[in-house]
């Protein structure tokens, strides 16, 4: 009887195909990007159960109600923020921790906000386990930013909003880029805003759909 492939290997493969199928066959050619998402280990940030559909494509449920975002949702957020490995992020909505781990492959620092503070304590855990240490962890209400480390050279938003919260466009620099999902909630646009003297100029990436960005004086925990 032939011998069960090992576990670790399926991985492996699933992750090769994810790659190449689902990032490269799509248009994602940034060779850093690419190579960052080769390198983080998607199934360390889903639900033990559901490890064997790390690699698949679409996004899946973790704890909270919330979810880990699709491959090549989580690529082309990270391409179009355009890092050469030397800048200053903010992320909002932490979830699994997997975009930052991406994040944090490909800038300076990442300062990472979440408000469920049980998704933030268990990405914090994976993330130092894995050795990064170039990222801040803070359980608030990312829909006000993180003025205390502003200004960012690029912020990342994970969760929908009807609008891109002007607050979050004030703590970033000048030249800088924001991408996130905004529009309904049944269904918004993933926006790439680069801030140029002050006015901003949006690019449409993709329709696509997000879990809501909730501000804390909207929903209790
Ligand atoms: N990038 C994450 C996506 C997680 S889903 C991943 O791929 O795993 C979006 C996250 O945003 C959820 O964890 C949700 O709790 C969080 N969120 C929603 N509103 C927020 C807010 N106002 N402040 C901080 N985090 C928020």
């Amino acid at each position: 009887m032939a011998a069960r492939p090992e576990p670790q290997l399926d991985l492996a493969a699933a992750r090769r195909r994810m790659i190449d199928q689902h990032l490269k066959a799509r248009g994602i050619n940034s060779t850093r990007v690419l190579d960052a998402m080769e390198h983080v280990p998607r199934e360390r940030f889903v639900p033990a159960e559901l490890a064997a559909e790390a690699y698949a494509d679409q996004a899946l449920g973790i704890d909270c109600g919330q979810t880990i975002s699709q491959p090549y949702i989580v690529a082309l957020m990270s391409e179009a923020l355009e890092l050469s490995g030397t800048e200053h992020v903010l992320e909002i909505g932490t979830g699994s921790g997997y975009q930052t781990a991406v994040l944090a492959e490909l800038s300076g620092d990442v300062v990472t906000v979440e408000r469920h503070e049980r998704l933030q304590r268990h990405a914090q855990q994976i993330l130092h386990d894995r050795g990064h240490n170039n990222i801040r962890f803070i359980v608030a209400d990312g829909s006000q930013g993180w003025p205390a480390e502003s200004p960012y050279d690029r912020i990342i938003v994970t969760a929908a909003a009807t609008q891109c919260p002007p607050v979050l466009l004030e703590q970033l620099r000048d030249g800088g880029i924001l991408v996130g999902p905004f529009g309904p909630s049944d269904g918004q646009i993933l926006q790439a805003i680069r801030k140029i003297d002050n006015r901003t100029y949006p690019v449409p990436l993709t329709p696509c759909r997000f879990v809501p960005l909730i501000s804390q004086d909207e929903i209790p925990l």
